[in-house]
């Protein structure tokens, strides 16, 4: 177990920083080549994509330009709605540019499909997404990511930028929320 992890938080740690830097490694490979003449604009998507953009835009040998966004989705519960709200906007102009759409997870896919069509809708030249992590049977639309890191069981996870209340983001690896942190 982690340093950070020292109350017993985790079940399980399912991805180390070791995993998660190959892997970043392996998809800058392929991203280079994919955008070796585009000037590629990486739109990060505030908070929980932050070490996924640290670490990705360092292992990459070609010019990349960063922006943020940060969304938030409307509705009672915990569970997407599909329903986005912008709670900050890019500094960039999208319109002929070739965005690269940087996430932490999938797990509805509402937030990044609706992402995908506003930044198509704004004049974008391409949009492509890179996440992190998937849960596949957390899905509730289709969502064509590009690059993807791993496929994770459909459990609640922290580390790495994300969060259960703001914490746990700064954990280096990712691992499993232990149920009595929530319940
Ligand atoms: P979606 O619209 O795909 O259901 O929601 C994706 C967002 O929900 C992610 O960007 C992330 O902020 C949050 N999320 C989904 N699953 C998890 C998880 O297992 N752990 C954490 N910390 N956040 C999650
Ligand atoms: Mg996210
Ligand atoms: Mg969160």
């Amino acid at each position: 177990m982690e340093a950070h992890d020292i109350d017993g938080q985790l079940t399980e740690m399912l991805l180390s920083e070791e995993d998660i830097h190959a892997k970043l490694a392996e998809l800058a490979r392929v991203i280079e080549i994919d955008y070796a003449d585009k000037n590629v604009l990486l739109v990060g998507v505030l908070k929980g994509a932050v070490m996924v953009m640290a670490d990705l835009v360092r292992e990459l040998r070609i010019h990349a330009n960063m922006d943020w966004m940060a969304v938030s989705s409307y509705g009672s519960g915990t569970q997407s709605s599909g329903v986005v709200r912008i709670l900050k906007d890019l500094d960039t102009d999208v319109t002929g540019r070739h965005v690269l759409i940087v996430e932490d997870i999938i797990d509805s896919g509402l937030t990044l499909s609706w992402l995908q069509s506003n930044l198509v809708t704004r004049g974008a030249a391409s949009v492509e997404i890179c996440a992190l992590l998937r849960k596949p049977d957390a899905a509730k639309v289709a969502v064509d990511v590009k690059y993807l890191g791993f496929d994770i069981p459909n459990q609640f996870v922290v580390g790495y930028g994300l969060d259960y209340a703001e914490k746990y983001r700064n954990l280096r690896g990712v691992g499993i929320l232990a149920p009595h942190v929530y319940s």
